[in-house]
């Protein structure tokens, strides 16, 4: 083999492994919470890290079917090189399903985080289902107080389908009307794509730049277990990111949006 070509093949080689060494900057940790019994995971929570979180700001993604959600999130950190995404992978599914020897359940990730919500939620199939109410409960207790309890900022990300949840579904005579404080809506915008709120900080900030925004109201909301529920109890500052499924560059420019608004507020 001629050495020149040699040299080129060392050449793309090097740019290879840079490349591959760019692309895998966000690290990931590990958290389990186990059920004591067996070892099965209630809640499989891991930590996916680009350099230094930012103090008192938490970046989540809890479904797992809503992979363009998490896509976005990542890149972004990558991009920044900086901040931290709790993430539940849980097989793919939207739901989290527990089946060992005593108990077999199934519950929606985003409809565990007040007690009333973690009633409804838990679909107990077979089994001792109190035991199931209480390894699910000590998982979110541990959930909560390892991530969220310190938070002054929440921001969840999302995504819903062509035929679900939209901001129209707030509007004053929809379904989902009772729960909403204001609504902003930009006709230019796909109804799919909206921002989710608990402040009217937030709720400001992101109408003014022309998105469509949800404000929850904080009192008269369903309590459905759901994290803007619980932040609202616990007078967090809340933002879920709602955007399409495949709406990448839509998501990107929210989430890029809520990194201007984490500037503005949190990080000066
Ligand atoms: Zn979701």
């Amino acid at each position: 083999m001629p050495k020149h070509f040699l040299s080129l093949m060392h050449y793309c080689l090097a740019l290879i492994f840079l490349f591959i060494t760019n692309q895998t900057g966000a690290q990931s940790s590990d958290y389990q919470a186990e059920d004591g019994q067996n070892q099965q995971i209630v809640l499989p929570v891991r930590q996916i890290c680009a350099g230094k979180p930012w103090p008192q700001i938490v970046w989540i993604h809890v479904h797992d079917d809503e992979q363009t959600a998490r896509q976005v999130a990542i890149q972004t950190l990558d991009n920044l090189e900086q901040g931290c995404l709790v993430d539940l992978p849980h097989g793919g599914q939207r739901e989290i399903s527990i089946k060992n020897i005593n108990v077999s359940y199934h519950f929606d990730p985003n409809r565990i985080f007040t007690i009333s919500g973690r009633k409804k939620a838990l679909k107990c199939q077979q089994g001792d289902c109190n035991l199931a109410m209480d390894q699910l409960t000590q998982a979110v207790q541990q959930l909560l107080n390892r991530y969220l309890h310190q938070a002054k900022l929440i921001v969840a990300i999302h995504n819903n389908h062509a035929n679900g949840l939209s901001v129209l579904h707030y509007r004053p005579t929809a379904t989902k009307a009772n729960d909403v404080r204001q609504i902003a809506i930009n006709p230019d915008q796909n109804p799919h794509d909206f921002f989710f709120v608990t402040t009217q900080q937030a709720f400001d900030f992101l109408s003014q730049r022309g998105f469509n925004v949800v404000w929850q109201d904080n009192e008269k909301v369903q309590d459905d277990g759901s994290l803007s529920v619980w932040s609202a109890q616990h007078k967090i500052d809340y933002i879920n990111i709602e955007a399409g499924v495949g709406h990448t560059s839509v998501q990107t420019t929210m989430l890029a949006a809520v990194l201007n608004y984490m500037h503005t507020y949190y990080l000066h």
